[in-house]
């Protein structure tokens, strides 16, 4: 290793996660995949892009300075957006849940006009996919995918030892895979994505729809009969006290992610599927009808050799991988790319 490669490598970087919610930014040491110091605001998404910006080069800036660094120590940010992407531009093109959606906002130049430093965007599950494969449950794996449950549904894919993106990196959406080409109506304008089926909303609709039913279930009382209190939660805790409807909604919704694997093992035969996003932390609820599911349905690979696992990383998987995503834009020397910083 040269030595500017090296002093790049020994550099930290910010990872961020552009959140709908709250806007977190970290110093990253991308060689061990630590999380160094965190700092968490609200985004405010309801204000211009402009005013969103400024708050984010201003976060970057104060973690830097709460950490004790300075701005030569770091050698990149990476920020991980909600929504689809002009990577080549560093733009955003549509976030679906910012008001204004934010089309064709210079978000990489303008942080990196307001900080100094270089930025990287990546899309947010591309940087948890990311993030978990250098560090978390897909570390050391060749080929995974990762399904990210939540209020939607996000994806990603390495592919032999690659973070895959495809064009622009709209490569992965694993929730916008179908699994009934007749099936309900997407977010996305589709009919019967995988999203319609198995995100937190959907699940909270099975439920309602149960309660709404008059079947027998304890989800009604959980919810103190406001069928606006049911969310996915509730039912894995109905679930897990027993309860048999609720344990049918877990049963359904990882059956429909397990079809979504199955065309997944058929696509790139990944040695591991991941699944986290806030409804995994259901657990085995989940996990089991989706392993049965691929045992079911996959039977041209040797489908017992795939794992399905949870996350490991948790909130902090999308800002480890965007960090280590900047890194290895930023950091790559004439010998090494990412294997070394
Ligand atoms: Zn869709």
């Amino acid at each position: 290793m040269n030595i500017s490669n090296q002093d790049a490598c020994m550099k930290k970087y910010i990872g961020c996660d552009l959140g709908g919610t709250n806007l977190r930014a970290a110093i990253v040491d991308v060689e061990f995949g630590d999380v160094l110091h965190l700092m968490s605001i609200p985004t405010l998404a309801r204000e211009r892009h402009d005013a969103v910006m400024q708050r984010m080069a201003d976060l970057f800036l104060q973690v830097i300075q709460a950490a004790g660094l300075d701005k030569d120590d770091i050698g990149g940010i990476g920020i991980g957006v909600p929504g689809v992407l002009d990577l080549e531009k560093g733009e955003t093109l549509f976030l679906p849940n910012f008001p204004g959606t934010w089309p064709h906002i210079p978000l990489g130049s303008r942080i990196t006009r307001l900080t100094g430093l270089p930025t990287a965007l990546l899309n947010d599950v591309r940087s948890i996919t990311n993030g978990e494969w250098r560090f978390g449950a897909g570390r050391g794996m060749d080929t995974v995918a990762v399904f990210a449950i939540g209020t939607g549904v996000g994806g990603g894919l390495v592919i032999n030892g690659q973070l895959h993106l495809g064009r622009g990196g709209t490569g992965g959406e694993l929730g916008h895979t179908m699994i009934d080409f007749n099936g309900p109506r997407c977010g996305c304008g589709n009919s019967g994505c995988l999203e319609a089926y198995a995100s937190g909303p959907a699940i909270a609709a099975m439920g309602m729809k149960a309660v709404s039913q008059g079947l027998t279930t304890n989800i009604a009382k959980l919810c103190d009969y406001d069928l606006n209190r049911i969310t996915p939660e509730l039912i894995a805790n109905a679930a897990q006290a027993g309860d048999e409807i609720a344990r049918d909604i877990y049963e359904k919704a990882g059956f429909y992610i397990g079809i979504a694997a199955a065309n997944v093992c058929a696509t790139i035969g990944p040695r591991r599927i991941i699944i986290g996003g806030g409804v995994a932390q259901a657990g085995a609820l989940l996990l089991d009808p989706i392993r049965r599911t691929l045992r079911e349905r996959v039977h041209i690979m040797p489908v017992e050799q795939v794992e399905v696992v949870p996350s490991q990383l948790g909130d902090n998987a999308g800002i480890i991988g965007v960090a280590c995503w900047a890194a290895r834009m930023y950091a790559r020397g004439p010998l090494h790319g990412m294997g070394n910083c």
